[in-house]
């Protein structure tokens, strides 16, 4: 089995705050929801129930996760579910009011039918819930436990597999074996990823589905930096991204310069404000994350893409010549009038957002395969430093980056958040999230401009600090884990 996940499971379109206590919940209810449909049980239930343990059990209330289930449970999926008629499903579902289960049975349901146990961890990963069906007589129809694994995937109990897990091409297990593929066969990170993609769907889709990955993000920056007052959830925590916009947009309308590093802190804001407040969202790798990458390809698109790309073999503001990098991804000729330049700038430009989100893609899988993208079990290091990692090697494959330069950035930006603790105040997806993201997305573009300055050659390897983020994460004690029993969640005084 490769590594290899594909970027359309992991950069899935869904709602916020949390891609493991949200969308991977949402998505395990529907995933019961259909078998009882395709198991032909759906007429014999009566009543549901589910149990969140762990993880879920512990922050669930502050992520969201009770509204996801229900929402999930009426068969509603988060690529496509109106995020308004998620947020507060549970709490405002009166005692006793049926529950229109798989859009199709109305059974039973009130809001105890979903219990809190987060002292129970089960052996599979500490996000698991159990959901029940039964019969009128009381009886269990079926049952299934499910394991939020990061990210927006789930895993069944008894299967080893995620779900929709799938085979590809170009295998590879770690970043050695993955350079070394690329060496074999010549081909970037970015073409062998785009090659596993197309292996499963055409040229054409491919290309299309990252443009609609990168639609719904640099959508999202959009609405958050257009969006204030106060995110929900009791902290009474006021949005940023649109104050410093306004405070961005009327320093260079006073005829100063740019200000590339302050708006790329926005960018970050206004993804992780809309996440908190539950809005559309990209995962990437996570929910909690989801900032880091939009906000460098944005950084990327508004300021560096066109000081070089697409415009020939024009020199970077790092001194590389990139005018041609970008013929490796949709190299196929751009339908874009004669002479209009714009055009041609905006189809190379996206050209380039491919590649940086299909090598973040292959270097993103490396973590998901190796340690973990899930904060619950690996701790803040396994959400926010695999989101900048990736964000630092899809940043040096569009600055022109060799392999080895990519690999070395990734590193980078990982080894520097090795051992960060995950420890929301209140259980929410605010403090310490939505600024860390900001930071990230700072330390991403430095990985890649010191990646870009050296060779590639380093002394500790990406697959190293993998490793240690993984036995890291082991060592963690569990209060650092999504559980908001440590560090900021109890010296925060919640008002
Ligand atoms: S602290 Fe990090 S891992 Fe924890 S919820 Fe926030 S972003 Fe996710």
């Amino acid at each position: 089995m490769s590594a290899y996940v594909s970027a359309f499971d992991l950069f899935s379109i869904g709602i916020g705050p949390s891609s493991s206590h949200t969308v991977g919940p949402m998505r395990a209810a529907v995933d019961f929801a259909r078998r009882l449909v395709h198991g032909d049980l759906l007429s014999r239930v009566e009543r549901v129930t589910c149990s969140l343990y762990g993880s879920l059990g512990a922050t669930g209330i502050g992520h969201g996760t009770p509204d996801a289930v229900v929402a999930g449970l009426r068969g509603q999926e988060p690529e496509t579910v109106d995020p308004g008629a998620v947020r507060e499903a549970w709490v405002r579902y009166p005692a006793g009011e049926p529950l229109l289960l798989a859009g199709a049975r109305p059974v039973a349901f009130a809001k105890d039918d979903i219990t809190f146990e987060p002292r129970t961890r089960l052996p599979g990963h500490p996000n698991a819930m159990t959901l029940r069906a039964f019969d009128e007589a009381g009886g269990i129809v079926t049952q299934e436990t499910y394991y939020s694994v990061g990210g927006g995937f789930i895993r069944r109990d008894g299967e080893d597999r995620a779900v929709g897990a799938a085979e590809y091409p170009y295998r590879y297990d770690d970043a050695a074996s993955l350079m070394r593929l690329c060496d074999e066969t010549g081909l970037t990170i970015a073409e062998l990823a785009r090659a596993n993609e197309e292996s499963r769907a055409s040229e054409a889709e491919v290309a299309a589905g990252l443009d609609a990955i990168w639609n719904a993000m640099s959508g999202c920056v959009e609405a958050g930096l257009h969006e204030g007052g106060l995110l929900p959830g009791g902290l009474r925590v006021r949005r940023r991204a649109s104050v410093i916009r306004e405070q961005l947009e009327a320093v260079e309308n006073d005829g100063h310069r740019e200000l590339p590093g302050e708006w790329l802190g926005a960018f970050a804001l206004a993804v992780n404000e809309e996440n908190a407040s539950g809005g559309r969202v990209v995962t990437a790798p996570t929910n909690g994350a989801a900032g880091i990458l939009p906000a460098v390809a944005m950084y990327w698109w508004r300021f560096l893409a066109d000081s070089g790309l697409g415009r020939g073999n024009a020199v970077t503001p790092y001194g590389e010549l990139v005018g041609s990098a970008l013929l490796g991804f949709g190299g196929e000729p751009t339908e874009v009038p004669d002479g209009d330049e714009e055009a041609v700038a905006d189809a190379n430009r996206r050209r380039g957002i491919r590649r940086f989100l299909l090598t973040a893609t292959a270097l993103g899988s490396l973590f998901k395969a190796n340690a973990s993208i899930s904060g619950a079990e690996g701790g803040c290091q396994a959400e926010v430093g695999s989101a900048c990692a990736m964000a630092a090697g899809g940043l040096t494959a569009v600055m022109g980056g060799t392999t080895r330069q990519i690999e070395n950035a990734a590193e980078i930006a990982m080894e520097h958040h090795l051992g960060l603790t995950c420890d929301p105040v209140g259980g929410l997806v605010q403090i310490p999230c939505i600024e860390r993201n900001a930071i990230a997305a700072s330390t991403a573009v430095t990985a890649a401009r010191l990646a870009l300055r050296g060779d590639g050659q380093h002394f500790v390897s990406l697959d190293m600090v993998v490793e240690t983020m993984r036995q890291t994460g082991i060592d963690m004690s569990t209060k650092y884990k999504e559980t908001s029993e440590g560090g900021l969640a109890v010296n925060v005084i919640e008002c």
